[in-house]
């Protein structure tokens, strides 16, 4: 699998942040704590989740 980029701007949030991992698995789980931290989401809601999952791009 190629690795996989995933920044809030992708969901159309103001915020610069963007991680870049392994796999969408992960980037999910780094945008969860992201999100907890610095969105004030206690708990990424299916909502949210979902439109990060279509927000990862895969790096060819
Ligand atoms: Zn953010």
């Amino acid at each position: 699998m190629p690795p996989v980029s995933l920044a809030c701007r992708g969901l159309g949030w103001n915020c610069e942040w963007a991680t870049r991992a392994p796999t969408a698995a992960e980037a999910l789980d780094q945008f969860a704590q992201h999100a907890k931290c610095a969105h004030k989401m206690t708990e990424l809601d299916a909502a949210t989740r979902l439109r990060a999952e279509s927000a990862a791009v895969a790096l060819a």
